[in-house]
């Protein structure tokens, strides 16, 4: 028998990356890869890249570079770069950085064995086209492993939107959603291998309309069709768009008691001619209007947002209406970024907010959001929450997870298990974390 071979894999970005990257291993482990924890010892690396973030390609070339030590030292050594960077770039990646093996663009992840054997053959291998085929149907699951309790399940990829600021459309391609047998056979598959909590991911994951029994589906109705699988007992969904918040998904936050009280719903700014300019096609109100709804069907929901400041032409008063608009939402969490140019989007060519401004004015509203996290996580003592509990805190005997709103929570006792679900008592709130004990 041959030893295995290593792989390691690098990943940035979003959950949908964290998803990917499990499939790619799970892809490669037919090849004979077992997954390792240093690059040092690997017979392939793999960077599986997010083009979110500023500077995302000249990071990914920085840490390519990285790497020559290691390809010198073995140069049987594969070195790949996956993701959204992998699709913006393209060839250029391998001109650019010559120790790069293979490309290959998020939709191609099923091909990655036939690249692989490409690779050992001594030629280069890049793929980033975007087939018609479901990438995830070819990717075989691995033989039933037992897992953690929570896992991520991608239900739906790629945008139609074109938010002047993003490059995800050009990077994950056209609104694809998965049928929902498919989906569901894997649900059950992970709950057959303990999983409890599925978070569906999507990059608009509100606007599922996979094919279904009798015609496409909703969100809400493949919500419904999981919450009668025996032994899943919470569900999570992340990204929405406020436009795509159908009556039936609002609803379900009501009706649903396995659909945790937790919404990721991006406002991006208050300003309603900044939204116009950002193409968001929703205003301020609508938006406020939308929270008041989803709060009327489930009131203890806890909010969460992204905003984006110093997007071009963004004045001081336009900034302050993203600042009301904060205040009035009340949001337990948010993501909150500085607009950074993206080559190819239309807002990349209009005129810049000073860099200075910008980070101002992100500090400001990090620290209104930081105020009102805060308040929101304080709130949480002396209340009941039901935890599901993850892994093992830090100090002997304490057992972490997170409530139904997403907070972590420690409680110190021997009894608990991974993968129990069971009623705290929030007894104090500490800088990113509750503590409590059985009820
Ligand atoms: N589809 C989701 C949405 O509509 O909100 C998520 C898109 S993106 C993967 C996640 C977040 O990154 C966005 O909500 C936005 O706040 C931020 N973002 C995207 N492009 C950006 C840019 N050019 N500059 C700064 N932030 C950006
Ligand atoms: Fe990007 Fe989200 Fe806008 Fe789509 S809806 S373009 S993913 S920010």
């Amino acid at each position: 028998m041959t030893a295995p071979k290593k792989l390691f894999i690098k990943t940035y970005g979003c959950q949908m990356n964290v998803y990917d990257s499990e499939r790619m291993a799970e892809a490669l482990g037919g090849q004979g890869y077992v997954e390792t924890k240093s690059a040092d010892d690997a017979d392939m690396i793999l960077l599986n890249t997010c083009h979110i973030r500023e500077k995302a390609a000249e990071k990914v070339y920085s840490e390519l570079g990285r790497f020559k030590g290691l390809k010198a030292a073995n140069p049987d050594l594969k070195i790949g770069v996956a993701g959204c960077v992998a699709q913006a770039e393209g060839e250029e990646i391998m001109r650019r950085q010559p120790l790069v093996d293979l490309v290959v663009g998020p939709q191609s992840y099923h091909r990655l064995p036939e690249m692989e054997a490409k690779t050992r053959a001594g030629e280069k291998a890049l793929d980033t086209d975007f087939p018609e085929e479901d990438k995830f149907e070819k990717l075989k699951t691995r033989p039933k492993a037992s897992r953690g309790p929570t896992a991520f399940l991608t239900v739906q990829e790629g945008c139609d939107k074109f938010c002047a600021f993003c490059v995800v459309p050009y990077t994950r391609g056209a609104e694809v959603s998965r049928p929902a047998d498919r989906i569901l056979a894997e649900a059950r598959d992970l709950v057959e291998r303990g999983v409890r909590e599925i978070t569906l991911l999507g990059q608009n994951v509100n606007a599922y309309h996979g094919a279904g029994a009798d015609g496409d589906m909703t969100l809400a109705q493949l919500i419904w069709a999981l919450d009668k699988i025996d032994g899943l007992e919470r569900i999570r969904f992340t990204t929405s768009h406020p436009n795509d918040m159908g009556d039936d998904l609002i609803a379900a936050h009501g009706a649903c008691s396995k659909l945790m009280p937790y919404l990721h719903l991006p406002v991006q700014s208050g300003s309603d001619k900044i939204l116009k300019r950002m193409n968001r096609s929703h205003t301020a109100e609508s938006y406020l209007r939308l929270i008041e709804r989803i709060r009327a069907a489930r009131p203890d929901i806890l909010m969460s947002g992204d905003f984006i400041v110093g997007f071009p032409e963004e004045t001081e008063a336009d900034f302050q209406a993203t600042m009301d608009l904060i205040e009035e939402v009340n949001y337990g969490y948010a993501y909150s970024f500085k607009y950074s140019t993206r080559p190819g989007t239309p807002a990349a060519e209009r005129a810049q907010v000073d860099e200075d401004v910008k980070s101002e004015r992100l500090q400001r509203l990090q620290t209104l959001i930081t105020r009102q996290q805060r308040a929101a996580q304080d709130s949480m003592v002396g209340k009941e929450v039901s935890v599901l509990f993850e892994k093992p805190g830090r100090q002997e005997g304490q057992m972490g997870g997170k409530s139904e709103y997403l907070h972590a929570v420690h409680v110190e006792d021997a009894g608990i298990k991974v993968g129990d679900i069971r009623k705290v008592r929030v007894i104090a709130s500490g800088s990113n974390s509750l503590s409590g004990e059985l009820v």
